[in-house]
């Protein structure tokens, strides 16, 4: 969900009038309602807002889409050239029933997708305005199509992927000791901006022991000499579409022994997932490929999370990169590819970079150097 994002530049209507077409085809059938959120965004240019009031794109399986939206919220859709696609706006104000509004566009639909992340007030009391539909999640629908990324989209990803780099390029300006994770990611929130993102959306700066917890944010505790800090950081760009990097540093040398023969291990299992993605394999070889380097080395246990996810105008996305998904990869698919090695309560690693799969191989979206940067 990025109800946060704001307005950017909208694709052209021939693009988003094919996607709409794109949509409709890949539901076979079902009726689509489509959230506020990177799913009204793909389809329409705009994201719009997730509140109590019910906004939602409705693509019957025949007939045209129509957004219902409230008569308030109206405004931040008008400068899309929905007319042009064939979107009707259906407007409604406080007091009416816009669940009924919404149902009597999808009349006869055997079955109903709602956006994996529509809040389930609506999810109810759209079930309720639709007894004889069943629902099912968008999801399975959506991905075929947001999952394998057009040529700008990848020009979007690559544009966010050098801005990222810019700023681990100058960690080593905030990353020292006697600051706090706080305050340092204070001044990497600030640069995500100021290196082009239209907004710093997370900032993880975990020091110490801090660094074992993969999503540890930010807190107050205060950087010491001989710290590893997991320093992972990404936003979106004017298009949308987001960065994701992670580089670990270390401020003076290391003050554990094991810190530069662990993370040799953690270089070359990244190193040997990137390598592992051309068209045709598997989703989960890539995470293969990476554990097994780990495991070989004796860190299994170390490693405790997937070895990445899909990216776009979501963070998170499909396809993710985990055991068991044994989806074949396909040229314009984008992820991470992201192992960490975490020690508890001593420090932690990871190495983070987006990859797109290309026509024969891999094109790395992130560039800078993979070793463990000593400040
Ligand atoms: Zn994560
Ligand atoms: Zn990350
Ligand atoms: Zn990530």
């Amino acid at each position: 969900m990025s109800s946060r994002t704001p307005h950017g530049p909208v694709p052209d209507s021939a693009v988003l009038r094919a996607r709409l077409e794109r949509a409709r085809e890949a539901a076979a059938g079902t009726g689509l309602l489509i959230a506020p959120g990177s799913d009204l965004r793909y389809l329409l240019g705009q994201a719009g807002g997730s509140l109590e009031r019910l906004t939602t794109l409705v693509i019957p399986a025949d007939g045209s889409p129509a957004l219902v939206v409230p008569k308030l919220e109206a405004p931040g859709f008008a400068d899309l050239p929905l007319a042009e696609l064939g979107v009707e706006v259906v407007t409604w104000v406080d007091g009416d029933d816009p669940y009924g509004v919404a149902a009597d566009r999808l009349r006869g639909s055997e079955r109903v997708a709602v956006s994996d992340f529509t809040p389930a007030l609506h999810v109810l009391a759209l079930r309720e305005a639709l007894p004889k539909a069943e629902q099912v999640l968008a999801g399975p629908i959506v991905r075929e199509f947001r999952m394998r990324k057009d040529a700008a989209e990848i020009e979007a990803l690559r544009k966010a992927g050098a801005a990222i780099d810019r700023v681990h390029a100058r960690v080593g300006e905030w990353l020292r000791p006697g600051r706090t994770e706080a305050e340092v990611g204070a001044d990497i929130a600030a640069a995500i901006v100021e290196e082009g993102h239209v907004l710093a959306d997370f900032v993880i700066v975990g020091s110490g022991p801090n660094g074992a917890s993969p999503h540890h944010g930010v807190s107050d505790r205060v950087i010491e000499s001989g710290d590893v800090v997991v320093v992972d950081i990404g936003g979106p760009v004017a298009e949308g579409y987001n960065s994701d990097s992670t580089r670990t540093y270390a401020v003076g040398e290391p003050r554990d022994a094991d810190v530069a023969a662990t993370y040799a291990v953690l270089r070359d299992a990244q190193q040997a997932a990137v390598d592992a993605v051309r068209p045709g394999v598997s989703a989960e070889s890539i995470d293969a490929a990476a554990r097994d380097v780990i495991a070989a080395a004796g860190f299994g246990e170390y490693f405790i999370h997937r070895t990445g996810h899909g990216i776009g105008l979501d963070v998170h996305e499909e396809p993710y990169i985990v055991s068991g998904n044994g989806l074949l990869l396909e040229p314009g698919m984008a992820f991470s590819v992201e192992p960490g090695l975490y020690q508890p309560g001593r420090w932690g690693a990871r190495i983070e970079d987006i990859v797109v799969v290309t026509e024969d191989g891999v094109e790395p979206m992130n560039r800078r150097p993979h070793d463990l940067v000593v400040l």
